[in-house]
């Protein structure tokens, strides 16, 4: 039976809250997405974070981050607008963003954590994803401010954040995403072989794209970057986190995969969903 409380999105659902530029737009207003990812160890998430968000059509991608992460997305993504941070240096030179992208590779060090406080005293919606769920964890007053907050754990990141075993978690999804959308007071995007996206007063979404070649590494720091994309372009957190969910999911169809091939398939996703609404007039 269909659950009143939980829906699915479609092609065309999502191609109808899909941001599109027009004659009017400009760089700014498409929507610049600020990202603080990556550490001196973990220099790939910095690198795919960026790529999502670069290829799901990101006005202007400003990353922020330390030395060697900063060389690698300099390298690799020629389009981003570079802040290095020094150590213990928070994100406030960063120019004008209109939402973060929080967390991919960040490590769990003070320098993190001074990185972390910095994103989330900002007055923009942020994602806070991997590491800095970590953080979000062990002090959950991090969380407490006025702008929206959208979390996007697997099973093992919500398992510390409502101490609930992981497990649990993944034996009763549903229950655990209504849960911790309540309890703290966020939208909450749980990752899994089957994706939820969870916001109080909202029927739960359950995503119906995705595949198991998804099972790598990476992936997860693509979805940060493409759905921060569709937050900065003004979706909310509940539909961003949905219709991301669902073209990352068509993304990372077809494998053997890499999550550099999930980066790079987006374009073709979108505009295959763009273009099944033309077709259904
Ligand atoms: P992360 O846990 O941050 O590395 O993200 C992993 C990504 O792969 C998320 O988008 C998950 O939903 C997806 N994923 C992981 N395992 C599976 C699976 N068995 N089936 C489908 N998608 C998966
Ligand atoms: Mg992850």
């Amino acid at each position: 039976l269909p659950d009143p409380d939980a829906s699915a999105l479609t092609d065309a659902d999502v191609a109808l809250r899909l941001p599109r530029p027009d004659a009017t737009s400009d760089k700014y207003r498409r929507g610049v997405i600020g990202i603080a990812a990556g550490s001196e160890h973990y220099t790939g998430a910095a690198v795919l974070a960026v790529g999502g968000a670069i290829r799901a059509g990101a006005g202007m991608v400003r990353y922020a981050g330390v030395a060697e992460p900063v060389a690698q997305v300099r390298a690799r993504w020629p389009e981003t607008v570079i802040t290095t941070l020094a150590p213990g240096e928070g994100i406030e030179e960063v120019g004008r963003v209109q939402a973060w992208v929080l967390g991919p590779g960040l490590g769990t060090d003070e320098d993190a954590l001074a990185i972390a406080r910095s994103v989330l005293a900002s007055d923009v919606p942020v994602l806070v994803d991997a590491d800095a769920l970590t953080l979000v964890a062990k002090d959950r007053t991090l969380l407490r401010r006025t702008a929206p907050v959208l979390i996007t754990p697997h099973a093992g990141e919500l398992s510390r954040l409502l101490d609930v075993p992981r497990a649990r978690i993944e034996a009763r999804g549903l229950e655990h995403v209504r849960r911790a959308a309540a309890d703290l007071g966020v939208t909450v995007l749980l990752k899994g072989s089957t994706t939820l996206v969870a916001e109080e007063g909202r029927p739960v979404r359950i995503n119906p794209t995705g595949s198991p070649w998804l099972a790598t590494g990476g992936t997860g720091d693509v979805l940060a970057g493409l759905t921060g994309t569709l937050l900065a372009a003004g979706l909310s957190g509940y539909d961003a986190a949905s219709c991301a969910a669902y073209l990352h999911g068509i993304a990372g169809q077809r494998g053997p995969l890499a999550a550099g091939d999930v980066v790079e398939a987006i374009p073709d996703v979108v505009r295959s969903i763009m273009n099944r609404l033309r077709e259904d007039g």
